[in-house]
């Protein structure tokens, strides 16, 4: 509901979920697939629009709902291809999303908090401190903006978005409820269609939350691990000091092996020069994932202004990747795209207000129930 206008936003509700409001208004429930089809095929926001909709529901629908997306602040796109959004949302502040095409497919990295309230050490966003969760609307919005700047083609007909990554700014296991009805109608026919294996969910690791995720969805699996070891992660990836590695790939492979199908884990690896990329980390990593079924995606560090981290050198990444690659592994090096517009993994900025003060920055993760039950979220 919208504080300001108490109209129902239409564009956050799961298919249930549109059903549910369209029994609220007295109505029959199939109408919820015709709208849900102009709303997430077309990218219509005017009701009027809806041709197959009487005009006495139309009225009743302008009454009652709205289809709002974020507000768009800027559209960049890159030499490359690449394509960056900065759009704002209810609390004020502004987050980015991000088009990464490539040969057969585009991907789409959508945010899912302004800020981030987990402070890893070499990342912009949570250098900026926590201002807010986005809502649902404001996390598949983000999905309805970059497909309605493809044009207005039926989403499944385009296809320009073939995968969506929550890795965007924020952590999405802390805005739990709202990223899962988001994730839902990314998968839904009635919304783009997109197949579960091609919608990935990243962590730093919230591990109560994984286990929360696989008893609601099923979807594709990222851990950001960083570290090798307990020692080198607290430091770099400070949740780990409540949810160490031992318990979070135990609770990482759970998930995979509740899945019920062949998958397997994606591990993000931001490589950082002397910090975490030299052999006896290759070494430490070989041993930390010989039982897990994996791929490893390293990230070379993205430099930002004062992080106080550099990128390793091509020789170092080499020979990083291919130390974990004669173990074994599958192994590849993420390339930086849409550098011209800073839409890098960890060079989103956005524009965070009033954010948390820093001393604050464990707030998200203490107010975790004891029982791991998703924590209350806007909607
Ligand atoms: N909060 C989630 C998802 C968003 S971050 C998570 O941490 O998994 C997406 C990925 O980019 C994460 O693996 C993150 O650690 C990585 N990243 C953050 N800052 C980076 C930087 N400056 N250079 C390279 N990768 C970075
Ligand atoms: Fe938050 Fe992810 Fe950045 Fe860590 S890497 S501060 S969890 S957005």
């Amino acid at each position: 509901m919208n504080a300001s206008t108490g109209k129902v936003n239409l564009l956050g509700l799961t298919q249930p979920q549109m059903e549910s409001f369209f029994e609220q208004i007295g109505e029959k429930r199939f109408r919820a697939g015709q709208v849900m089809k102009w709303i997430h095929h077309f990218g219509i926001d005017d009701f009027d629009a809806m041709s197959n909709i009487g005009k006495a529901l139309r009225e009743k629908l302008k009454a009652n709902a709205e289809v709002r997306g974020p507000e768009v602040v800027s559209e960049d796109i890159s030499a490359d291809g690449t394509r960056k959004w900065v759009v704002r949302v209810a609390s004020g502040s502004c987050v980015e999303t991000v088009y990464i095409p490539q040969a057969g497919r585009g991907t789409l990295c959508v945010s899912s908090q302004a800020g981030c309230a987990l402070d890893c050490s070499f990342c912009s966003t949570g250098k900026q401190g926590f201002n807010s969760n986005l809502t649902a609307a404001e996390v598949i919005g983000q999905v309805w903006i970059a497909n309605r700047s493809f044009g207005t083609v039926p989403a499944k007909i385009d296809r320009a978005i073939t995968n969506v990554v929550m890795m965007g700014m924020g952590e999405p296991l802390l805005n739990f409820d709202n990223v899962v009805s988001a994730m839902h109608i990314m998968m839904d026919d009635l919304g783009y269609g997109i197949s579960k294996r091609k919608v990935t969910l990243s962590t730093s690791g919230v591990v109560p939350m994984i286990e929360e995720l696989g008893k609601v969805i099923d979807v594709s699996l990222a851990l950001s691990l960083h570290a090798p070891n307990d020692a080198l992660r607290n430091e770099l990836v400070p949740i780990n000091r409540k949810y160490p590695l031992a318990m979070l790939l135990e609770a990482c492979q759970r998930y995979i092996s509740g899945l019920g199908e062949k998958r397997v884990l994606t591990i993000e690896y931001t490589l950082l020069k002397g910090v975490n990329d030299q052999p006896e980390h290759a070494e430490q990593m070989i041993e930390l994932l010989a039982k897990i079924p994996c791929k490893i995606n390293l990230i070379p560090f993205n430099p930002f202004p004062h992080s106080g981290y550099e990128r390793p050198s091509n020789n170092a990444i080499r020979r990083f990747q291919d130390m974990l690659h004669k173990a074994g592994h599958n192994v590849t090096v993420r390339t930086t795209r849409g550098d011209d517009i800073d839409a890098a993994c960890g060079q989103l900025v956005g524009q965070v207000a009033d954010r948390t003060r820093r001393s604050e920055r464990y707030i998200a993760v203490r107010q975790l129930p004891a029982d791991g039950a998703p924590a209350a979220s806007q909607s």
